[in-house]
């Protein structure tokens, strides 16, 4: 299974207090992350600035299951890039949208709503608490899992109803957010994981480490990504092609 971390890589270029706790980029932390618990898996990383944003069509066409982190550029991902990263998710391609990458241009292209919080507050306690212990992406993972210095994003977040609801983070203003949700999208799945400030060494954790592995494996295709408006040619299926040509 090919993986490619997408990272727009800015703070860890451009601002001291991430640079101390990422120096080669939040995609790398996350990427070992994701190898350290199944060696298996081919994991590629792409950031802005890339020709054609790291994700030319040779790159996304390879990938499987693609994870978003963004957070101040967003305005900077090319529309082309968004178009195609959407149409190989209707195709069936896994997209799992980190943190600040919930308001990203991909976010709101593939899921047709703003995909913005209310608001947010840095260096907060946060609880995530499993909802749903019976769903893939829960196993293993400690309820709750406590994150001692993290973000807040405040609720309502402008994102269609999910499918899938699995963590629901508090925090200690008291604030909730629906922290861990998931859709189906054409062939593809989508989820967003909230937890991952960037001024903290989150993506270093085993905790929420398992967390995106277990994503990674729910989003994963279960069958051939497609061209998502290609038709199987089927003749049995196709009689009203036959019947509506008749007499052109
Ligand atoms: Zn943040």
């Amino acid at each position: 299974m090919q993986i490619t971390v997408w990272n727009e890589f800015f703070q860890e270029r451009n601002q001291p207090n991430t640079a101390a706790v990422y120096p080669d980029g939040i995609h790398t932390a996350i990427g070992e992350g994701l190898l350290a618990n199944d060696p298996s898996l081919n994991v590629g990383y792409a950031w802005l600035g890339q020709p054609d944003d790291g994700l030319a069509e040779e790159v996304l066409g390879n990938t499987d299951v693609l994870l978003w982190w963004g957070h101040l550029k967003h305005g900077l991902v090319s529309d082309d890039v968004v178009a195609r990263v959407r149409r190989r998710v209707l195709g069936g391609m896994g997209l799992i949208l980190l943190h600040s990458g919930i308001e990203s241009k991909v976010a709101s292209a593939v899921l047709g709503t703003t995909c913005k919080m209310s608001f947010w507050r840095h260096d907060d306690r946060e609880l995530v608490w499993t909802v749903d212990p019976a769903h893939p992406i829960a196993q293993g993972v400690p309820n709750p899992l406590i994150i001692d210095s993290g973000e807040m994003y405040g609720e309502p977040l402008d994102v269609p109803t999910p499918s899938d609801l699995v963590f629901i983070t508090s925090y200690e203003g008291g604030e909730v957010l629906r922290s861990g949700i998931g859709w189906h999208v054409g062939r593809g799945r989508v989820f967003f994981v909230s937890n991952g400030h960037e001024e903290h060494p989150l993506y270093y954790r085993d905790d929420l480490r398992r967390l995106l592995s277990n994503v990674v494996a729910w989003a994963a295709p279960t069958a051939p990504i497609m061209e998502p408006t290609g038709r199987v040619a089927n003749p049995d299926r196709d009689w009203w092609r036959a019947a509506t040509t008749e007499g052109n």
